[in-house]
């Protein structure tokens, strides 16, 4: 069976690619499922953005539809960027200009204040309207300075929880092990196989 990835995100797809390999399905980017609309992310939770995208690019693909939507939340911040994670520095900023706004917004907070986390809900829908859902968090801090050249986002600036390394200064797989994706995934691929199942007899 098909399913389709709707992000445009190639971090996240390769990401995901690697996490769906043992399932028995054929993983599509979004720019070869079609001609898909961009969708816009309005919501104020991940669950509403991740929903959105799920639905729409399954109902504009005719195929399941993995989505997820996700970002950092800083407990100092009252817990932004948040939902608005990607363009935390403004609707077109690369991820250097976001962390280092991060990085600047709390020049004076503590190292025991420094605590953050990464969320990921991920919603899995079908042409005919059904949905899962499910969630993951990656606990840590923000360091002081960025460091390492790995993952994508807030990476260099993140350093998880029992870690003395950045996100960023992890591999791939070491990544995959602890992320907030990875968890989200995880939780997913369990209700997936039944979610999938049904696909098929109905
Ligand atoms: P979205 O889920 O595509 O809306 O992305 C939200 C934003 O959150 C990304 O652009 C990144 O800035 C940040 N983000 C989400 N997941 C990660 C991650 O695994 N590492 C670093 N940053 C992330």
């Amino acid at each position: 069976m098909k399913v389709v990835l709707a992000t445009r995100n190639r971090g996240k797809v390769s990401e995901l690619q690697a996490l769906l390999k043992d399932l028995n399905i054929e993983v599509v980017p979004i720019d070869e499922a079609g001609d898909i609309p961009e969708v816009i992310e309005d919501g104020s939770t991940f669950y509403d953005n991740a929903m959105k995208k799920a639905r729409e690019v399954s109902a504009a693909s005719g195929l399941v539809a993995i989505a997820d939507d996700s970002g950092l939340e800083v407990d100092s911040l009252g817990g932004r960027p948040g939902v608005f994670s990607a363009r935390y520095a403004g609707e077109h900023a690369t991820d250097e200009e976001n962390y280092l706004k991060l990085l600047d917004a709390m020049k004076d907070v503590p190292v025991e204040e420094r605590t953050a986390r990464f969320r990921c809900v991920m919603v899995a829908c079908s042409p005919d309207g059904s949905c899962i859902s499910s969630e993951g968090t990656c606990e840590g801090i923000i360091a002081k300075s960025p460091r390492g050249s790995q993952g994508f986002g807030y990476d260099p600036v993140f350093i998880p929880s029992g870690e003395s390394r950045t996100m960023a200064e992890l591999s791939k797989e070491e990544k995959n092990r602890i992320s907030h994706r990875a968890k989200a995934l995880d939780s997913l691929k369990r209700k997936l196989k039944y979610f999938l199942e049904e696909q098929c007899t109905n």
